[in-house]
């Protein structure tokens, strides 16, 4: 994994414009009073981070999505390991595993979600950048 790669930054938890600057407020989920606090935008490249208001509610079909495989993996685990444990003992085990890894998945989910939909740009302002900003510029003039 390196900075450009989609996985650096979600893994990383880093700025999904750049994967240079920090995403969170604190980049340790299970830190619960600050989990899944975003930044306002990059230290590094200033790029914003919320390219819409609500844009990270998407951020659930995700949660959702590593919720199921994980219980899909823990319970076959569960299965393969002690065919022989009751199925309240594989419910608990799962149970325990989606609770544990749940702050961990809330901090994933929208850094997943920000590198399905803002894509990498390096720290430098893109020419399209430069170009939109200029053509919002000449918007603002003209009106
Ligand atoms: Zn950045």
């Amino acid at each position: 994994m390196e900075k450009g790669d989609k996985l650096y930054g979600i893994f990383k938890f880093k700025c999904p414009h750049c994967h240079e600057g920090e995403f969170y407020v604190d980049r340790d989920p299970y830190h619960l009073s600050t989990a899944g606090e975003l930044l306002d935008h990059c230290s590094v490249c200033k790029r914003k981070y919320e390219p819409e208001p609500g844009f990270y509610y998407g951020g659930m079909y995700v949660t959702y999505a590593l919720a199921v495989a994980t219980f899909a993996t823990t319970y076959l685990a569960m299965m393969l390991i002690f065919p022989n444990a009751p199925l309240w003992l594989d419910a608990l085990i799962v149970i325990i595993a989606l609770v544990v890894l749940a702050p961990y998945y809330y901090a994933l989910s929208k850094t997943i979600w920000a590198a399905l939909f803002i894509p990498y740009k390096g720290v430098a302002i893109t020419e399209r950048e430069r170009e939109q900003a200029a053509a919002r510029a000449a918007l603002r003039e003209g009106n």
